[in-house]
């Protein structure tokens, strides 16, 4: 029996990374065409390896990738952009790493989510390069990436009798939903003040060009931070490790 062997290039993020052995490197890898893929990188360990570098987490590269039956192995890696640099704090760090948790825990093995690796590629540049607020860029991604993965919530009006907006709005954590001050509410609601609705309607309706320009007040993104935070862990009943990380150290 001949063993299936093939080689193909595709460009990926490296969101989890795991030494194993003395040199060996098992990665995970957001590939921009097959989703998911876990690699091994042979001599990755070794700092002069040009596959080194291109092998580290929050590097996104073009990788050459052989097949061999179901494992998968790094023959070539050429770095295209690293997100992480020296002057990055632990906040920043930490987000970048919870930005890589919520791609593999969305991401597919096999299946391409280009939407998704935009969302997060373009978050850790906002984040790491352009050093916007790290709150808002969390919100951001948290929430769009609530939509992407099917868990978008419905922001348009009020559930009960559609009024468009109001002072205080109510978001249903649970159901998604909107209400206002006087319809029924059933379950836990967090109340939104106009400028936190008008930037979550921004978040979930607006084209992806436009979705990092907009701009609130830092204590408002916090706030923003912590609803979108607590709708995309409870939507998912996922326990984000780094996450939960965050909430111990955030401002
Ligand atoms: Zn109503």
């Amino acid at each position: 029996m001949t063993e299936v062997q093939t080689r193909f290039t595709t460009e990926a993020l490296v969101i989890k990374e795991m030494n194993v052995g003395e040199s060996d490197r098992l990665v995970t890898l957001f590939t921009r065409d097959y989703g998911i893929i876990k690699a091994f990188a042979s001599g990755a360990k070794n700092i002069k390896s040009k596959k080194g570098s291109a092998t580290s987490l929050l590097t996104y590269a073009s990788f050459t990738i052989k097949r061999k039956n179901e494992s998968y192995r790094i023959y070539e890696a050429t770095p295209i952009t690293m997100f992480f640099g020296a002057g990055s704090d632990i906040v920043v760090l930490t987000l970048s790493q919870y930005f890589c948790e919520l791609a593999n825990v969305f991401a597919v093995a096999g299946t391409p989510n280009t939407e998704l690796l935009r969302l997060i590629l373009n978050s850790l540049h906002f984040l790491t390069k352009e050093k916007r607020y790290p709150p808002l860029i969390k919100a951001v991604t948290e929430l769009r990436c609530a939509v992407i993965s099917g868990y978008s919530p419905n922001l348009i009006a009020c559930d009960g009798c559609g009024k468009f907006e109001d002072d205080i709005m109510y978001f249903g954590i649970i159901d998604g939903e909107l209400k206002c001050q006087t319809c029924e509410k059933q379950g836990e609601y967090l109340p939104l003040d106009r400028t936190i609705l008008s930037a979550m309607r921004h978040i979930v309706y607006s084209e992806f060009q436009k979705l990092y320009s907009f701009e609130i007040p830092n204590d408002k993104a916090k706030i923003l931070s912590d609803i979108t935070g607590k709708y995309i862990t409870v939507q998912t009943d996922h326990k984000f490790s780094t996450l939960e990380f965050y909430e111990t150290i955030k401002e």
